[in-house]
């Protein structure tokens, strides 16, 4: 119950100024369940004119009037409800988007390395789906629980206002099923319940790695029973769910029976009442009466029960956002201090992602100075693009510091900072808009032309001439595809635009075709006149003119040095770049 309490509040954290609807709509919904009370007393009163009346029927006369009134109760009851129901609706939209609205502001402000970390389609899910599970929650639920609280309470004293020993008798049914209830929905319930997720989260997790490992399996010839694991989590669902629907069936099916049996209860009372003499038209009337009533009973209390599993839902939804919420972005300096020039330099940087149980760097030390070149090699995850990521401040070096122009990079803010760095991604994405305004994203205030002479320096213009409306197409729509390396010249374009004096380059790990490869190194030349330029080479090809090669392997320096220093050592590098050749050589070997 405390639990639940704070979920509600944690949401109306949300509601900022509007909490007023939600609150309105229980009022609302009270008034509303009170009101649908009513009209059974009015059936009651038809019902007790027709047996005192009878059999001359001529003197029923109020009966057209108690027949409207009950009806006149039963519209006032639904129409208050309608009301509930906007003021609930209105509520729960505006707090689902504020949550969507305050987590993205969030995001907005994390260092860019948690999204990377994070995995975006989770961070999707986690802003789309939490927020909208809660919608349900507060649209309806809510406004019905209070709904549901109020109706048992009318519903008692109305059981007690006609005749307190039928009252009293049709409760004992009501008390037995919420009995039952509670033994299924008690902790034990919301345990199982958090099981039952998570059998259900690592089946869908297994489903995913089976779609995602198909080519693999058709490739390799092998069947399905080589995913053991996607197997063994559907035997698991499938186990769990059959104990636990089997543990529910007894106190469902006595919860169930319980409270849709009290006319059985009413009937042996009126039986024993008359006590084999002809009954009572008093005591016939108020059986009637609780006849006619008590059904409500079975709708509120199936209310009822349904409420705990929603509170886990919203529990669940919320600890996900929180998930975001909780995370810190990196402080800002008051006042941002202005690099003296355009030299990078790390001294004695070491880091560990957040998850992870090894450095990824460690004490790792050089500089850049303004307008170098310099490429970093090295075996796969040796810790390069941990070094560009920390450049950028994607996250803050836990020990040392990164430079640029002398200043450390926590002293710059993040906006003059991301002025004097561009990065381009090894998989720069374009969005589904024109040419244009992809490239202009950059610098949103650059005309037309300095747009087109971007795309010119970055070797665009094959792909601009080949496009049915120049660098007005838009990107995705039917027929226009762009290729890897002619989506990365865009990209190249869109950095060129931006125009800063610090270049990070994520080199693409593999190219489709020669030719575009060609012009993507001649856009990056293009791109790296004049500047700073930190290359991540993943393939030699490049950094052979390099000003000086960083050798970076276990997240340490090996070895730096000119490409010709760096052969004639025979260090890691030499051999690095003996393979190299060697494998150009078994290209050109293929070709042939
Ligand atoms: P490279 O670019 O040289 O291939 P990285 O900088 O990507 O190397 O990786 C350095 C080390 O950090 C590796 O051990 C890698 O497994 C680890 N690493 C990289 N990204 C993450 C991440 N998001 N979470 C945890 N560990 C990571």
């Amino acid at each position: 119950m405390k639990k639940k309490k704070s979920n509600l509040s944690e949401l109306m954290q949300f509601a900022g100024n509007h909490k007023f609807l939600t609150y309105s709509s229980w009022i609302l919904s009270v008034i509303s369940a009170t009101l649908a009370l009513v009209p059974f007393v009015y059936i009651f009163f038809i019902i007790k004119e027709v047996i005192e009346v009878a059999p001359d029927f001529s003197n029923a006369t109020h009966i057209v009037f108690n027949g409207w009134m009950a009806v006149a109760f039963a519209l006032g009851s639904i129409i208050v409800y309608f009301g509930a129901l906007m003021c609930s609706h209105l509520s729960a939209f505006r707090i689902a988007g504020n949550m969507r609205k305050t987590t993205m502001n969030h995001i907005s402000e994390l260092p860019l390395g948690f999204i990377g970390e994070a995995g975006s389609g989770k961070v999707r899910r986690i802003v789309n789906e939490s927020s909208r599970a809660t919608e349900t929650f507060l649209a309806h639920q809510l406004p019905d629980m209070a709904g549901a609280i109020a109706t048992p309470i009318g519903m008692i004293i109305m059981l007690f206002l006609f005749d307190w020993r039928f009252g009293l008798i049709s409760l004992v049914p009501v008390v037995v099923g919420f009995l039952c209830m509670f033994k299924m929905a008690g902790p034990k319930m919301a345990e199982d319940m958090k099981k039952y997720n998570s059998a259900l989260e690592d089946m869908n997790n297994q489903a995913v790695e089976y779609v995602r490992g198909v080519p693999v399996v058709k490739t390799f010839n092998q069947t399905v029973h080589s995913f053991k694991k996607f197997q063994g989590s559907i035997d698991n669902y499938y186990k769990f769910c059959v104990s636990y629907c089997k543990k529910c069936r007894g106190p469902m099916l006595w919860f169930t029976m319980l409270i849709n049996s009290a006319f059985a209860f009413l009937i042996t009372l009126a039986l024993i009442l008359a006590g084999g003499e002809a009954i009572e038209q008093k005591v016939l009337l108020n059986f009637i009466f609780y006849v006619i009533f008590t059904p409500i009973i079975t709708t509120a209390l199936t209310k009822v029960m349904y409420m705990s599993e929603n509170g886990m839902i919203v529990a669940d939804a919320l600890e996900r956002i929180h998930s975001i919420l909780d995370l810190k972005p990196l402080p800002e300096a008051e006042k941002s201090q202005k690099p003296k020039d355009n030299s990078v330099e790390f001294d004695g940087v070491s880091f560990r992602y957040s998850n992870a149980q090894t450095d990824a760097l460690q004490g790792v030390t050089f500089k850049v100075n303004a307008g170098q070149t310099v490429a970093f090699v090295g075996p796969s995850g040796g810790g390069k693009t941990t070094v560009a990521g920390l450049i950028s401040r994607f996250w803050d070096a836990l020990e040392g510091s990164v430079k640029i122009g002398g200043v450390d990079v926590k002293e710059i803010r993040h906006e003059d900072l991301m002025n004097e760095v561009a990065y381009v991604f090894q998989d720069s994405r374009l969005l589904k808009t024109s040419i244009l305004e992809n490239v202009r994203l950059s610098n949103p205030n650059a005309s037309e032309s300095e747009v087109l002479e971007a795309l010119r320096k970055a070797q665009c213009d094959d792909i601009i001439a080949k496009l049915p409306n120049g660098i007005h197409t838009v990107i995705g729509t039917k027929g226009v595809y762009l290729s890897g390396g002619e989506q990365q010249r865009i990209a190249i374009a869109r950095v060129m635009l931006k125009n800063a004096p610090i270049i990070i380059l994520d080199e693409a790990t593999a190219f489709a075709d020669p030719e575009n490869e060609a012009l993507v190194q001649k856009a990056f030349t293009e791109l790296a006149k004049d500047k700073t330029v930190i290359m991540i080479a993943h393939r030699l090809t490049t950094v052979k003119n390099a000003d000086k090669i960083f050798v970076l392997k276990d997240g340490k320096i090996e070895d730096a040095g000119t490409h010709n220093e760096l052969v004639k050592n025979g260090s890691m590098y030499a051999k690095m770049w003996k393979d190299y050749q060697t494998s150009i050589s078994w290209k050109v070997g293929g070709v042939k």
